[in-house]
């Protein structure tokens, strides 16, 4: 055969510094404004920060921090935690944003694991490093995003970040690098064993990011001013510190405080036109909202994503504050995006409720995201929104293996996922799982998130988890642990009922449990794990109706009737 024609384009390997460096030429006084750790409102502007990027790679190449090495980043969203994100990788080392919200052993596990030569640290953190710092014996150095003023009083000596700075001229020219060398490394928040971390490259990460960018996915744009309250230690803050310099969005940093309050009044202070971030923020926002009779006067749009958006949560969004809600899934695997729920001209002609319906799943692929979903024998399941099946996914910013592990987790070239999900004719995936959550009544699959969907848009529910809980005869049932509002009286027969008509009978839960508070991850998710070992005794009432003599029927046939 004869080999295709070569083109005849420059070859420009993606780097990550040329989107910073497009900000501080093409949108340079464009500001970015942090809420600052000391307490003040701090802003400045894409070109300072390009300057004080350098000035960090300076710094650390002066440390003798090679190309290749890990910089470590416990910090929240700020200024200088986005200087990192560019100094670090802007001369070939890796940005290792860790979650300050884990268990310190995991921390100084990923923190081993990474090999971390130095690690940057927002003073908040200084208890954690001090007792990080004798189980990380590799780390040369620990920096305080600080400067000597307000240096923490700490038993492990550090470095002032400022005073470093200080010391440099910021006048470093990018260095060209190989498109496919590692520049930001993030580990899963490991429910399930140790820490896994996704080694991206500056290629994944720039295609990322122009995926991000798109009209359709997360559509930054020149004329937004974004907060991103999902945080920069949670998978790149879901690309958005690198979409902004490509679009040259204003950026909003919001520090520590993301109680809702504190976001109100930063958003419109800085007239805030976009914001992101997972279900449980929200909560707290609309909650003040809710309490203080506040409304937005700049916010247009939000993506939600990170654990399923209840419906309940943005039509309160949409209906009562006119704020657009842009439903999205991805994982750190993915970098994170793999869909968002955005309609298509002929969606958009179609009546409020199917509309609506469609707004309501995780959406559709972005292109550069291949997605498929598999049954247990491995074959394709069609996309007919109905069955079930194990959602497999590829891509240029999909890893193709963990970071210092052996083997792959692909399969035949696809990585699994570990959701459970649908996609229906319109192409759009409607997660119902975590595999490992999936609720298994008598061989049947039952959406554990559809269920807390419903309980959470009853009035009186401000949150709702759905587990699966052991029953004689089904093998498993769902039982609904719920969190009720302040002041708010339901009772078990009054929640159940509010499930009639709304899912088919043998989905209904089984039994309702009250608590005070749920569980949840470093991350903000709920952790369904621990419910499940909390509620490990729970006797459903439906068990005892079994009878004791009951056989367990793991495998009724579909459609068998078995289930009423
Ligand atoms: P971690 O594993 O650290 O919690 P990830 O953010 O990588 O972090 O978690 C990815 C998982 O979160 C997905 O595989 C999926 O189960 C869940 N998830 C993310 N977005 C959504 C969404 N919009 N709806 C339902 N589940 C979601």
């Amino acid at each position: 055969m004869t080999p295709p024609l070569s083109g005849q384009m420059m070859d420009v390997p993606l780097n990550l510094s040329s989107l910073l460096a497009h900000a501080a030429r093409h949108h340079g006084d464009t500001e970015i404004v942090s809420r600052r750790i000391e307490g003040d409102i701090h802003r400045y502007t894409y070109k300072d920060c390009e300057r004080r990027a350098k000035q960090l790679a300076e710094a650390l190449i002066a440390l003798r921090v090679a190309p290749g090495e890990r910089v470590g980043t416990l910090a929240w969203n700020g200024y200088r935690h986005l200087e990192a994100y560019f100094g670090v990788t802007g001369f070939g080392a890796v940005c290792h944003t860790i979650n300050p919200r884990l268990f310190p052993e995991q921390i100084a596990f990923i923190v081993n694991h990474a090999d971390d030569r130095y690690v940057l640290f927002d003073t908040t953190f200084a208890a954690l490093v001090d007792a990080l710092a004798p189980q990380c014996p590799n780390v040369l150095g620990w920096i305080a995003l600080a400067d000597d003023g307000h240096l923490p009083d700490m038993r492990t000596p550090v470095l002032s970040y400022e005073t470093l700075l200080g010391a440099q001229r910021g006048e470093f020219d990018w260095p060209v690098l190989d498109e496919r060398s590692a520049s930001n490394l993030c580990y899963t928040s490991g429910t399930t064993g140790h820490p896994k971390g996704a080694l991206y490259t500056h290629r994944s990460q720039v295609l990322h990011a122009y995926a991000a960018s798109l009209p359709d996915s997360m559509a930054l744009s020149a004329r937004d001013s974004v907060l991103p309250v999902v945080p920069m230690f949670h998978v790149n803050a879901w690309g958005i510190p690198h979409a902004a310099p490509l679009t040259g969005a204003k950026l909003v940093f919001p520090g520590k405080d993301l109680d809702g309050r504190s976001l109100y009044e930063l958003m419109e202070a800085e007239r805030v036109t976009y914001s992101a971030g997972v279900p449980t923020v929200w909560l707290g926002l609309l909650a003040y909202m809710r309490d203080a009779g506040a409304r937005f006067s700049s916010l247009q749009r939000t993506v939600i994503g990170g654990s399923a958006c209840p419906p309940a949560m943005q039509r309160t969004f949409e209906d009562e504050y006119g704020v657009q809600v842009i439903h999205a899934w991805g994982m750190t695997e993915m970098s994170p995006l793999g869909t968002l729920a955005k309609l298509n001209w002929e969606q958009s002609q179609r009546p409020p409720d199917a509309r609506r319906a469609l707004l309501e799943k995780q959406g559709r692929a972005i292109c550069g995201v291949d997605m498929k979903i598999v049954g247990d024998d491995g074959r394709d399941l069609p996309w007919d929104g109905v069955a079930f099946g194990d959602l497999h996914v590829r891509g240029p910013w999909v890893i193709d293996r963990y970071f210092r592990q052996d083997g792959t987790p692909l399969v035949d070239g696809w990585f699994p996922t570990g959701d459970v999900a649908t996609i229906d004719p319109d192409g759009f995936l409607h997660i119902t799982d975590r595999s490992k959550d999936v609720i298994k009544s008598g061989g049947e699959w039952i959406s554990s998130i559809d269920l807390e969907n419903i309980a959470v848009a009853h009035p009186a529910v401000a949150e709702a988890a759905c587990i699966a809980c052991a029953h004689p005869r089904w093998t498993e049932r769902p039982l609904i642990v719920v969190v009720l509002r302040p002041g708010a009286t339901l009772t078990r027969e009054e929640l159940l009922a509010f499930y009639e008509g709304k899912v088919v009978k043998w989905w209904m839960p089984d039994d309702v449990a009250f608590v005070d508070a749920l569980p949840h991850t470093a991350t903000g998710k709920l952790q369904k794990l621990k419910l499940r070992e909390q509620f490990r005794h729970h006797v459903l009432p439906t068990a005892l109706d079994a009878g004791p003599d009951c056989p367990l029927t793991a495998d009724v046939p579909r459609d068998s009737g078995a289930h009423g």
